[in-house]
């Protein structure tokens, strides 16, 4: 690159920082801005248009175009060239403006005398923040180094817009991180929360774009490399000789980080006048706009450890994030892009809501969240960008909107809400004590599902009859290492002990799929949820469930136990789970060891092939329990962690309905006890037609056990089935709104 045009950034740089350092501030700035830009890339016009929403872009400032235009000039995402430049985040570099296909001519601003136009993005971290423009009488087309330098320009505008430096009180746009904002998103748990942002991930704050001195911040960025190539060494020398999918990363991100192209490109950026940091994020910038456009996922793949990459290098650079736990809010409501639940854990349960840019409604982070009744979002596109530490945010689970930095208005009436809901809580507590009845006298036994010590408490509060659902795999996921097995069995005594002779459901290991222990090689496979998981796991590799057979024989110490097994798709699986714990059983017995009172060994019911089991399974099963999560989403093959085709098929859909009367008619035959302990039963208006069904026994989160026997107390389970069963004959897809229709008239 001339040395000539890098001075000539350089120095155009340096007289932005001036700008920004004296006094004026919003439009004023603006238009200063765009002076200085386009007398020093030598061209008549330099115009910045800003978004004003997510699809319109408004002429905020401008040299050369006729001033009446600003703030009145408008266009659509991909209208014009402007548009077309923000909608692709790329470059227009054209010597004949008018000729190009899709150039829209806007009269008021008088552009038509000038031929030349060079439009590129203002972006930050996949941000689209708006355009900026130079355009000249002369027809020519700009010069690779003058795109280069208008790019690097662009970036310090974005960094600059982020900080709310030029926009002040320009034509009302308020500076982003700071204006009220809501979000849609799905309900992954019901529920409001009041409570201030705290971010999984926290964004890196660049304060100062332009270099002071370029050297040093040449020295400053290869330090930062150095760093950075030395701590991918050692966790890769630590990593030693295992395989698989964390080696891979690391081994990409350090050829990333020795890689020429990527550390030339952030020199030049510096030798132009650009901060180290402001390097960094214009490259990072690069890499998120092209994983927009890039259709191949393994290419995007690579962009993302590209972007994870850039944010190591910034946190080196700036130091910031490094001990996020220690400055976390009491009232934190997290908010990340996506969470794992062994990531969720840590965080512990006192949380206030939770926030998901991507995630999903029927992953196990969602599972815990339910477990711990903290409102859950998820899919709130955009989240992770606008929101900053320690900004304010309602969580409202119930409609599925999030508010950021919300006005008095807005809190005021969230508040109410909150009152209102403590109300209902209230309510539920006068029911806690009184049976699930219904109506026409039916009893239905309402357990609560479980994983965590701590889930215990609730047993009494929420009035469960016990726990219908213990996911052991929680505390595996919770530690670095496999837990002991005196550790387990102290852990699972201590479990009884709390459920103070109320039964607990204990279910082996459930791992695989989304539940990847921390210590245990990731499986490569297609489909993980179709894949080596739960008791697969458990038959193939019996020593862990072994070990925890035996923690849960002990734990008991003479009192009853109640085991199930997950994921069972066939009665031999079933039979061999049974035989191994009936084999510690005699294990135990022959070391002396005190033996169960009683032994209940049940098995999950999660894959429509078991319903459809020999009779002779049904006979030998000592109870089921339908793990409806995961049954929907091999009944309708629909992953139940993909937000795209999660909820097509509703849970009251009359093929589901009907094959859950299967199950419980093919139950009865036997007199095999069923229950039912999916996400579905804690929803009453899903529980109320489970009932109806026949199905007596729900486990669910605790929170949901006032609600759905409040709604189960009021119900007349011949009346609904009888309404279900017209919906049925009607040949509707889904009783649902059948069933809404009759608890309306029936209230
Ligand atoms: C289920 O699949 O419904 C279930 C209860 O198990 P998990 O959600 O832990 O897979
Ligand atoms: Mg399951």
């Amino acid at each position: 690159m001339p040395q000539a045009t890098e001075t000539e950034s350089r120095k155009l740089l340096g007289r932005l920082r001036q700008a920004m350092a004296e006094g004026d501030a919003g439009q004023e700035r603006l238009d200063r801005i765009t002076h200085l830009i386009a007398d020093s890339m030598r061209t008549e016009v330099c115009s910045i248009y800003l978004f004003r929403d997510n699809d319109t872009l408004e002429l905020c400032a401008t040299e050369g175009l006729r001033a009446e235009a600003v703030h009145q000039t408008r266009m659509r995402l991909n209208e014009g060239l402007v548009g077309r430049v923000a909608a692709t985040s790329r470059a227009i570099n054209s010597a004949n403006a008018p000729q190009e296909p899709g150039f829209r001519f806007m009269p008021e601003t008088g552009e038509e005398v000038y031929s030349s136009f060079l439009g590129v993005p203002v972006q930050r971290l996949g941000q689209r923040m708006g355009v900026l423009v130079v355009q000249s009488k002369q027809a020519r087309s700009f010069s690779e180094d003058e795109v280069y330098a208008l790019e690097v320009v662009a970036m310090v505008l974005a960094e600059m817009t982020e900080l709310g430096a030029i926009m002040g009180e320009a034509g009302g746009l308020t500076p982003l991180h700071k204006r009220a904002q809501a979000f849609r998103g799905g309900i992954g748990q019901e529920g409001a929360a009041e409570g201030r942002v705290f971010l999984h991930d926290p964004r890196v704050v660049v304060t100062n774009p332009i270099a002071d001195d370029p050297e040093e911040e040449l020295k400053r960025l290869r330090r930062a490399i150095k760093t950075l190539r030395g701590s991918l060494d050692t966790a890769l020398a630590d990593a030693g000789k295992i395989e698989g999918d964390h080696v891979q990363v690391l081994e990409t991100y350090r050829m990333f980080a020795n890689s020429k192209g990527w550390l030339r490109r952030m020199e030049e950026d510096i030798a132009r006048g650009l901060s180290a940091e402001a390097a960094v994020e214009k490259e990072q910038s690069a890499a998120q706009a092209r994983m927009r456009t890039v259709p191949d996922a393994y290419l995007r793949d690579r962009l993302h450890d590209l972007d994870d990459l850039s944010n190591r290098l910034l946190r080196i650079l700036t130091g910031q994030g490094r001990d996020a736990h220690a400055d976390r809010p009491e009232d934190a409501v997290l908010v990340a892009r996506n969470i794992g639940p062994g990531e969720l854990l840590e965080y512990g349960r006192t949380l206030k809501g939770i926030v998901l840019e991507e995630g999903s409604v029927g992953s196990h982070a969602a599972v815990i969240a339910r477990a711990w009744a903290i409102p859950l979002i998820v899919n709130a596109t955009g989240i992770t960008t606008e929101a900053l530490n320690g900004d304010a945010i309602l969580v409202d689970g119930d409609q599925g909107v999030v508010h950021l930095r919300p006005d008095d208005t807005v809190t005021s009436a969230f508040r109410d809400k909150l009152a209102m809901q403590a109300k209902a809580q209230e309510r539920y507590a006068s029911i806690r004590d009184l049976p699930a009845a219904t109506r026409c006298g039916q009893r239905v036994a309402l357990y609560m599902n479980a994983g965590l010590m701590a889930d215990l408490p609730s047993l009494k509060g929420s009035g469960a009859e016990g726990v219908g659902l213990f996911r052991t795999e929680l505390q595996f996921l919770i530690r670095s290492k496999v837990p002991r097995r005196g550790d387990l069995a102290s852990l699972y005594a201590r479990v009884m002990d709390a459920a103070d002779g109320k039964r607990v459901a204990f279910r082996t290991l459930d791992i695989g799929s989304d539940k990847v222990l921390p210590y245990m090689k990731p499986q490569d496979e297609p489909n993980p949820a179709l894949g080596w998981r739960a008791i697969r796991v458990g038959l193939d590799k019996k020593g862990v469930m072994r070990m925890q057979l035996q923690a849960l024989i002990r734990a008991a110490n003479g009192r009853a136990l109640t085991v199930m097994f997950p994921f069972i798709a066939q009665f031999d699986e079933y039979r061999q789970a049974r035989q191994m714990l009936l084999d510690e059983v005699e294990r135990e017995r022959k070391l002396g060891h005190v033996l169960p009172a009683r032994l209940e060994i049940g098995a999950m019911l999660e894959t429509p092939s078991l319903a459809f089991a020999p009779r002779q399974f049904f006979e030998l099963a000592d109870f089921i329990s339908i793990g409806g999560n995961d049954l929907k989403q091999f009944f309708f093959a629909a992953d139940r962690e993909n937000e795209r085709v999660r909820r097509r098929y509703d849970t009251l859909n009359v093929s589901f309905l009907t094959f859950i009367e299967q199950i419980v008619n093919r139950c009865a035959e036997t007199g095999t006890p069923l229950s039912f302990c999916g996400e579905d039963a804690g929803r009453p208006v899903e529980a109320i037609c489970f009932a109806a069904m026949g199905l007596r026994a729900l486990s669910m989160r605790p929170a949901s056990v006032g609600p759905v026997k409040h709604l189960l107390r009021q119900t007349n389970l011949t009346e609904l089935r009888a309404v279900i069963d017209a919906a049925r004959a009607e040949g509707h897809q889904s009783v649902r709104p059948s069933v809404m229709a009759y608890l309306e008239r029936a209230q």
